[in-house]
């Protein structure tokens, strides 16, 4: 075992204590039995209930966010985040490569494509300075839309994604949708608790998308959101989720094609209660980041991914990075940890690598290319630490 590995084993030890430890799990510390139950009792388990109400206004009243949409998981209320946005069928969509494979996906499901571009070793997320350097070189506009000259596609949305809960830099990326005509979606699956200036991420632009899948933050069994601050998208969202049933006692007409995407009471009941633990999970989360970090300042060649200035990180996954000298490591890293009874992990592979995305346009991914070779995740769960 290398020098590092032994090192990067005995500091997660040494904070989490004798395996196996999980990458990160739920916990259920509060009225979740209470609220199912309840739900199970009522009979209103499926797309309506009280449960999706109280739950919609609690996002917004955690987030600040004047409208939230719960939707059945967080691809589907990208999908949807996106479709309100403008895009559509042809149109292309730039998005980090450094990001789960539901952020090219969604795109794809709006007929659209996805358009890679790279990130910031700092952010993780999409690097405006790179991102406004390469419009320049490539894009032209032409009635108010802004045109891929080699493509001839209009490029219609950008989609910063705030990885691992760290924000993205957003005031560059607002003046570059404002200067080039691109509606801004945040995909904000990974960073409910993470705050920007002040503000929540997923606010900033025309709309976001949060994820309540089982392995985020806060979840709801499977779950997404849609937030917005705008009215209109805010009542489409929630007419094009349930089918596009047009409201009536009885009567079944439907006046668009629509989704049914709709999140369910059962899990709306599951989300109620979580929410109202958030705090203490931010709070054990930032908990864990201060005991890694203290562990892991005395270890060379490995950093611990720290928020930013003027950002708040929901420290949703723990990240090392190692320094290029050490990347050679990184799978006899991960072997380590594993076999020890540490589930750590590398990042996704990048996108535009993947079958489906390999022949979409892309810009250079230099930084990209060398963080997916460095980044590992550690155990991010507070069920240990509190
Ligand atoms: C989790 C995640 C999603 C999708 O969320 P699901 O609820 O799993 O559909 C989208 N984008 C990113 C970056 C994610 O991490």
């Amino acid at each position: 075992m290398s020098d590092i590995s032994n090192s990067i084993n005995q500091a997660i030890k040494s904070v989490v204590g004798l395996g196996p430890v999980g990458l990160h799990e739920p916990s259920f510390k509060g009225n979740e039995a209470k609220y199912l139950l309840e739900c199970l009792e009522s009979t209103f388990v499926s797309s309506v209930g009280k449960f999706v109400d109280r739950f919609e206004s609690e996002i917004c009243n955690f987030t600040g966010s004047k409208f939230a949409v719960a939707a059945v998981n967080g691809t589907s209320a990208l999908h949807i985040a996106l479709l309100l946005s403008g895009v559509k069928k042809d149109h292309e969509v730039l998005i980090p490569s450094l990001s789960f494979v539901a952020s090219a996906n969604a795109v794809t499901y709006c007929g659209a494509v996805p358009h890679f571009v790279d990130v910031d070793e700092k952010t993780l997320g999409i690097c405006p300075k790179l991102l406004s350097e390469y419009l320049k070189n490539i894009s032209m506009q032409k009635n108010g839309n802004c045109i891929n000259i080699e493509t001839g596609r209009i490029i219609s949305s950008i989609v910063p994604m705030h990885t691992f809960g760290h924000a993205v830099e957003m005031e560059g990326i607002i003046k570059i949708a404002n200067d080039y005509n691109l509606s801004l979606v945040e995909d904000a699956a990974e960073s409910l608790g993470s705050f920007y200036h002040g503000k929540h991420t997923g606010t900033l632009g025309i709309a976001g998308a949060l994820s309540f899948n089982g392995n985020k933050t806060i979840t709801t069994g499977g779950g997404g959101a849609i937030i917005t601050n705008d009215k209109e998208i805010a009542s489409k969202a929630k007419h094009i989720t349930t089918t596009a049933k047009v409201p009536h006692r009885w009567s079944f007409n439907h006046d668009e094609v629509g989704f049914n995407y709709r999140m369910p009471n059962i899990n709306a009941a599951l989300g109620c209660a979580q929410l109202e633990g958030i705090s203490e999970i931010l709070k054990n989360k930032r908990t864990l980041f201060n005991r890694y970090k203290k562990v892991f300042d005395d270890i060379d060649g490995v950093d611990l991914f720290q928020e930013k200035n003027n950002t708040q990180s929901n420290y949703w996954l723990q990240t090392l990075i190692l320094d290029e000298s050490k990347s050679s490591y990184r799978d006899d890293i991960l072997k380590n940890t594993n076999d020890s009874g540490y589930q750590t992990r590398p990042i996704w592979d990048l996108l535009h690598t993947l079958k489906p995305y390999k022949n979409c346009p892309t810009a250079p991914l230099k930084n990209s290319e060398s963080l997916e070779k460095r980044i590992i995740n550690i155990p991010s769960s507070t069920y240990n630490n509190s």
